[in-house]
């Protein structure tokens, strides 16, 4: 099906794109890479008369460290980018390898990781592990900005707490601990993730503690508090046992769907899985020394 007609504005700067959005109001939305947005317009699923291309927006690009050693995201950094980059390899390593498993090198070369967020398709890798990272998000529009918590940005299936005129203007990870590890994988036989699993490790009283998050099961992020308490004093070695276990029952009581990446009892069972193997990957970390 062929698009329906629409102006393409393109701005260089953010106020210039915010102004578009302002200016036009419901019949506008920005546009980044075009992965998703592309083809629900072809889909006619959505329609818009105006659409504020953001690629000439310089300071949506690129990642850097900020005053506290935190690493800032640009919300037009691409998933390619993104795997690439010297600062996340270096600081971010779990969250170079989820950017470099994303979707097919076309969708990583074009896609950007404000626009996975933004657009909030439950089956996505990145939303879990910024949660575990404690990520926020910062949304500008026209003479305000707001941080959001990453774990409150996504509230269900497509819905996030962005506004009309705001844009998400980057990503901002605090610096990580040097003594905190993470890991993240997921399970899919379809071009997205069916399930992911990401965990966060650090030295707590003489053993350690965990932050462990299941992404794309239901419509946002979901944190297993009751892995988490197992965890709390659990020995080193007992580690990943002790969260397949308590895992198994934490995810029978998650919300999940059939849908065409499995039942939902597959899916469950799928994060229970990944949980211990993710929680076994980030307590070999601490011992490795990666971060
Ligand atoms: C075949 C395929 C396979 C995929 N596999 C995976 C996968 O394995 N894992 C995974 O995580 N993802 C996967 N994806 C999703 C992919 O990550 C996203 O398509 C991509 O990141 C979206 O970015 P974009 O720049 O193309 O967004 P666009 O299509 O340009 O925009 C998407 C939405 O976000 C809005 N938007 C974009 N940028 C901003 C911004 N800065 N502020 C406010 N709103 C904004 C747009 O208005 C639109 O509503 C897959 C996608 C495809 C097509």
């Amino acid at each position: 099906m062929a698009i329906r007609p629409f102006q393409l504005h393109r701005p260089d700067s953010l106020e210039e794109a915010l102004a578009l959005l302002d200016e036009h109001g419901d019949d506008a939305s920005p546009i980044a890479g075009g992965t998703e947005l592309l083809v629900a317009l072809k889909a006619r699923v959505l329609h818009y008369e105006h659409l504020v291309d953001l690629k000439r927006v310089r300071s949506l690009r690129g990642v850097s460290l900020d005053a506290a050693g935190g690493i800032v995201i640009g919300a037009l950094s691409t998933h390619h980018e993104l795997a690439n980059d010297p600062l996340i390899r270096e600081h971010l390593p779990a969250y170079a390898t989820l950017s470099d498993n994303v979707a097919n090198i076309r969708v990583r070369a074009a896609g950007t990781v404000g626009g996975n967020l933004c657009f909030a398709e439950p089956h996505a890798d990145p939303p879990a592990l910024l949660c575990a990272l404690g990520a926020s998000v910062l949304l500008e529009g026209r003479g305000r900005s707001r941080r959001v918590r990453m774990e409150d940005f996504i509230t269900s299936d497509f819905t996030t707490e962005r506004e009309d005129g705001e844009l998400l203007t980057r990503i901002e990870v605090p610096r990580p601990a040097s003594d905190r590890t993470f890991a993240y994988a997921n399970v899919g036989h379809l071009e997205r993730p069916a399930v992911g699993v990401a965990v966060g490790c650090r030295p707590h009283g003489g053993g350690y503690s965990y932050d462990v998050w299941v992404g794309a099961i239901a419509g946002r992020p979901v944190r297993l508090a009751a892995v988490e308490q197992a965890l709390a004093h659990a020995p080193r070695a007992d580690a990943a046992t002790i969260a397949r276990r308590t895992a198994e029952q934490a995810a029978s009581e998650l919300e999940a769907h059939d849908d065409i990446h499995g039942s939902a009892d597959y899916k469950r069972h799928l994060a229970a899985v990944l949980v211990g193997r993710m929680v076994d990957q980030a307590t070999r970390g601490q011992a490795k020394g990666n971060k």
